[in-house]
């Protein structure tokens, strides 16, 4: 039993896994196994993952980042495309359009959900664009009918970047079943965990097709795709893939995670209830909000605190101090200094960074406990009204 005194002192990140001793056994029924990778465990772990995000197809790879490399590569992406993306995101979103030798549109992000901008990304269409990349920022889905509708008036593909957003809802669809190639990550931070990991969703089956050859060196096996054939042995590779596979048993941990997913969304919808209703009448900060159409899947509880730069790193160093493994999501992607070489500047998108001068992400996963989460909420509220 922990005392009072290590129970207070222990250290809360802002994310993290919650793994159970049934998930431990699927992944170590899998390790005494003869397939450790490219066997069973990926298509049941793809089957399951498509009814639960409700799209037809799902190809497992072995990151978030691979996920999107291999979305923008189904799409066409290809050197002198334009993808317009969020600035406030992780900066994979971003760098996958690098990768395949396109360049990286930054559009504003609205106000109220920090997410992209339908109008600003209208205004920042060129013949060049080939590909429209919301994020789903913090789990809340992106407005996606009127970026839909643009990529549809267009001729546009639209890739959304759902790493946080597993479980959402828009207008009552589930995220994974709205978008031309949907994209999910299963890092540790994230809903579900496979170690490391990712996928795309889609409803297309010529982009399924891509999706699987990608991430296997390009190769393709099914008769009806070969030029050639020599027989049972034979393959051909058709284009610049990767090996990007998820093994067999981190498949069976997602599997086995999968089937908690509910209730890790639950626990975290309960602990932001409690956050909402805490830091509501706090004087200097705003709280996320959730739009009437949007189902959040809350991957972050991001507060928004006035008071600029200089107040934000004092209540996040007096919460570090403190044992809060408080965040800061996300540094605008193109104040990076590699971006910066490519020739983006600072001011480009003005909303984003006023909103990256207050954030701050407060601790969220669903194996806080209610003792925990009450500390947060004394930590925060005497940090702000104190520093
Ligand atoms: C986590 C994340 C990624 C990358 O996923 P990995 O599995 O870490 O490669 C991409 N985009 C966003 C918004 C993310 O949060």
């Amino acid at each position: 039993m922990s005392s009072d005194r290590e129970r207070s002192s222990k250290v809360l990140p802002y994310g993290r896994q919650l793994i159970e001793e049934d998930d431990v056994q699927a992944a170590t029924k899998v390790l005494r196994s003869d397939w450790l990778t490219t066997g069973p465990e990926v298509e049941r772990f793809e089957r399951r993952l498509a009814e639960v995000v409700g799209a037809r197809y799902v190809v497992a790879v072995n990151s978030g980042t691979a996920a999107l490399h291999a979305a923008y590569f189904a799409a066409g992406v290809g050197p002198g495309d334009e993808v317009i993306t969020s600035p406030i995101t992780f900066a994979a979103t971003a760098n996958a359009a690098l990768y395949l030798g396109a360049r990286p549109v930054f559009a504003d992000i609205e106000e109220e959900t920090s997410n992209i901008d339908p109008t600003a990304v209208e205004q920042m269409i060129t013949p060049r664009t080939k590909v429209l990349a919301p994020v789903d920022f913090a789990g809340h889905p992106a407005d996606l009918d009127p970026i839909r509708e643009l990529a549809e008036r267009k001729g546009l593909v639209l890739v959304e970047d759902a790493a946080h957003a597993l479980g959402a809802t828009y207008n009552g669809r589930k995220v994974g079943s709205i978008s031309d190639l949907t994209v999910f990550s299963f890092h540790p931070v994230k809903h579900i965990t496979t170690g490391e990991g990712g996928a795309v969703a889609t409803n297309n089956e010529k982009y399924h097709r891509r999706l699987k050859a990608f991430r296997n060196h390009g190769i393709v096996r099914e008769a009806d795709e070969l030029l050639e054939n020599h027989g049972p042995w034979y393959y051909e590779m058709h284009a610049l893939g990767y090996n990007y596979r998820l093994t067999d048993f981190q498949c069976a941990l997602g599997t086995s995670q999968l089937g908690k997913l509910d209730w890790f969304l639950e626990r975290r919808r309960e602990i932001v209830r409690r956050y909402q209703a805490a830091f509501a009448d706090l004087e200097g900060v705003q709280v996320p909000v959730e739009r009437p159409e949007a189902g959040s899947a809350w991957h972050l509880y991001v507060l928004r605190l006035s008071g600029g730069a200089r107040k934000r790193l004092a209540v996040f160093e007096r919460l570090r101090i403190r044992g809060l493994g408080v965040q800061v999501h996300y540094i605008p992607v193109y104040w990076h200094p590699y971006y910066r070489r490519l020739g983006y500047a600072k001011g480009l998108c003005p909303r984003a960074e006023a909103y990256y001068d207050g954030c701050l992400s407060l601790p969220l996963y669903p194996a806080m406990t209610d003792p925990d989460v009450e500390r947060v909420i004394e930590e925060v509220r005497c940090a702000v009204m104190e520093v």
